[in-house]
């Protein structure tokens, strides 16, 4: 199981794939990713080895083509494995992709208050809440309220998580956010990444940032904002990676 983004890159499809194969030793049952195109967020996700999400990639009817993206391995808690239940989960308005590591402990109240609010939900996870409460929260918050909708989710989820997310209208920005669960990113050269996992992010960099709990990360093309739950201004711890993958 592990959670992966990219902005500001050359291809975002390559780079994703690039990075879930440096998480395949940490065992996972599926694999998926989401790359924003034309204003559009575009999953692929297959049950089963990262050789069948490469199979669905290759067929040309598959339009993963842009410069930022979100990819994920998934060790399931909550349903069972299958290409449904498999990350990324897109909230029911197409505005937000999140991917998740982890347990949100009180997802059952979440999804119930977000059924009575109209969202749709597809799987069996307790993953998908996290979309479409950021959905929600997206739409309360008002346009380009990225850094609001990722600290009142901080403070909306219960449990062990690292979610990495992406929004339909934000091109190259990537936000993050982590309790229980390792979640690190880097910026070099205007390329952001952020992963699950450091040995992912060597080829980006030596220089990274781990996040605290409760911490929040927004990777854009302005740099990086990290800020707490309550929206203040906070640090990352900086590690320098002096080891080889
Ligand atoms: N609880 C989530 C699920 O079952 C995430 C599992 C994971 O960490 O891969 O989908």
């Amino acid at each position: 199981c592990g959670v992966v983004g990219v902005a500001g890159v050359g291809d975002a499809q390559k780079e994703i794939l690039g990075m879930l194969t440096n998480l395949e030793y940490r065992g996972y049952d599926s694999s998926g990713m989401a790359v924003l195109s034309n204003g559009r967020l575009h999953v692929v996700k297959r049950q089963g080895a990262l050789s069948e999400l490469k199979k669905e990639l290759a067929k040309p009817s598959v339009p993963l083509h842009g410069s930022s993206g979100i990819g994920h391995t998934r060790w399931a808690t909550h349903g069972a494995p299958s290409d449904i239940n498999a990350h990324p989960h897109l909230s029911s308005d197409g505005k937000v992709a999140i991917v998740h590591n982890g347990i949100i402990e009180n997802y059952k109240p979440i999804k119930e208050q977000l059924l009575d609010d109209g969202y749709v939900f597809q799987s069996e996870t307790d993953s998908e809440v996290i979309a479409n409460l950021a959905a929600k929260l997206y739409q309360e918050c008002g346009a380009g309220s990225y850094r609001q909708v990722l600290s009142r989710l901080q403070s909306r989820l219960v449990g062990a998580y690292a979610v990495v997310i992406q929004f339909a209208d934000a091109p190259d920005l990537i936000g993050g956010i982590r309790n229980e669960c390792p979640l690190n990113y880097i910026q070099n050269d205007g390329q952001s990444a952020i992963s699950s996992d450091l040995s992912s992010l060597v080829s980006y960099g030596r220089d990274v940032f781990c996040l605290k709990d409760k911490q929040c990360v927004i990777l854009g093309n302005e740099g990086v904002e990290v800020f707490d739950e309550s929206g203040a201004e906070s640090e990352a711890i900086a590690i320098t990676i002096n080891w080889s993958v």
